[in-house]
């Protein structure tokens, strides 16, 4: 099970500050494109990620795209971002992680994977040596395939949950009404 358990989870990509990076020693960081950047298939970033991976960078991580979608999704996400990219990657297959790892010119254990899959982008993280953030993604996918994925994650995510490995930030509107039900288990 721990191989399906991220370093830390939080609601939004915009959540993660340089503050948490330094604290788990990373350097540098992975990023997905589809309900990471954006909602799957939009070509709208989620608002202020943009700002954020300026931030990012100003902090002094390095920062790669790495998306399992095609050229074209991946390349005009890149473009808006400034930012190298890797498509058709195949998360969780090592490959695209090796890439990743020359071209940040890291060990994996100084690189963080952020995404909103756990099967894919935490799994890898993981099986590559490398830490991880999961996101909540921001909404459902309709497909079959996605809707049976999420619906494997959502055990998980819970556990997730009760092992206090989620951070709570200002997106979550729910705060308080979870830590109380945290404290009467
Ligand atoms: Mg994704």
């Amino acid at each position: 099970m721990a191989v399906l358990l991220p370093t830390l989870a939080v609601k939004h990509v915009t959540d993660i500050t340089p503050e948490m990076l330094h604290a788990m020693k990373v350097k540098g960081m992975i990023l997905d494109v589809d309900n990471t950047l954006s909602r799957h298939g939009c070509p709208i970033p989620f608002e202020g990620s943009i700002e954020w991976t300026h931030e990012m960078r100003a902090a002094g991580i390095k920062v790669i795209i790495v998306s399992n979608n095609f050229k074209k999704r991946v390349s005009e996400f890149a473009a808006k971002y400034d930012l190298p990219y890797l498509y058709r990657a195949f998360k969780p297959l090592p490959k695209g992680y090796k890439q990743a790892m020359h071209y940040l010119h890291l060990p994996p254990k100084e690189i963080v994977v952020v995404g909103d899959q756990i099967f894919t982008d935490v799994l890898g993280a993981n099986a590559a040596g490398m830490k991880s953030i999961l996101l909540t993604p921001k909404d459902m996918e309709h497909s079959f395939s996605f809707r049976v994925r999420r619906k494997i994650e959502s055990p998980i995510r819970r556990r997730i949950h009760r092992k206090g490995i989620y951070q709570y930030t200002k997106s979550d509107h729910k705060m308080h009404r979870h830590h109380r039900d945290d404290d009467r288990k």
